[in-house]
């Protein structure tokens, strides 16, 4: 069970009071998803990672962080930011996350404008919007592409994550072509790799997730 309440947040973009609903405890029961999206209840609650101010339109993971409150107010009140770059979303959660791209990628921060893109493709999936899930995932995937260079501890999944996003995206043969030379560390991730090689050999771009792994190796 999830456990929910709500708390008051003053925007950071104008001032007002919002009532913003946040989750107090929650779990995630069976596989995540080969780009490591989690199982259910969690999956469910992604939307409330995306809070927006009931006055002003602000979106962001918390609308009451004001660190950089002067480059949200000019980016909230553009074109761009109000009309969500012209894409239609046919999700407002979707929608809000993309908002949260916007932001991010201004203060120039890859690892949130990666997760605010992965997020809306989430969502998308959710909507059944394939064609804003393709589009949110080839956006992401230029972020991906800076995280990896960075070879960090998360290295193997963001690897991982970029050849679901390709697959995703119907990009089979870059999937079957990357990291050849790469020796992976982790075994279970080592799986996934060649499962995903696998997939894009069968041309397949559905969701997969890791139980299914553990069934082709078996
Ligand atoms: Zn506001």
């Amino acid at each position: 069970m999830s456990t929910f309440f709500t708390i008051k947040k003053k925007c950071a973009v104008c001032g007002t009071e919002n009532e913003i609903k946040i989750w107090g405890s929650t779990h995630a029961f069976g596989y995540c998803d080969l780009d490591f999206r989690p199982a259910e209840q969690m999956r469910s609650l992604l939307y409330l990672q995306a809070e927006e101010c009931v006055n002003c339109g602000f979106v962001a993971t918390n609308i009451a962080n004001d660190k950089f409150a002067n480059v949200y107010k000019k980016i909230v009140n553009s074109d761009e930011y109000k009309n969500c770059n012209r894409i239609k979303f046919e999700n407002d959660v979707a929608e809000k996350f993309y908002k949260i791209y916007l932001l991010n990628t201004k203060l120039n921060d890859e690892t949130a404008s990666f997760l605010a893109l992965r997020n809306a493709a989430w969502i998308c999936d959710d909507a059944g919007d394939e064609k804003n899930a393709i589009k949110c995932r080839k956006e992401a995937l230029k972020f991906l592409d800076v995280l990896i260079s960075i070879k960090d501890n998360n290295l193997e999944k963001y690897i991982l994550i970029k050849m679901d996003f390709l697959r995703r995206c119907r990009m089979f043969k870059e999937v079957i072509d990357c990291y050849k030379e790469f020796k992976f560390t982790n075994e279970s991730h080592y799986k996934v790799y060649n499962y995903q090689k696998f997939l894009a050999q069968i041309r397949n771009d559905k969701i997969s997730n890791y139980g299914e792994v553990i069934n082709f190796f078996n």
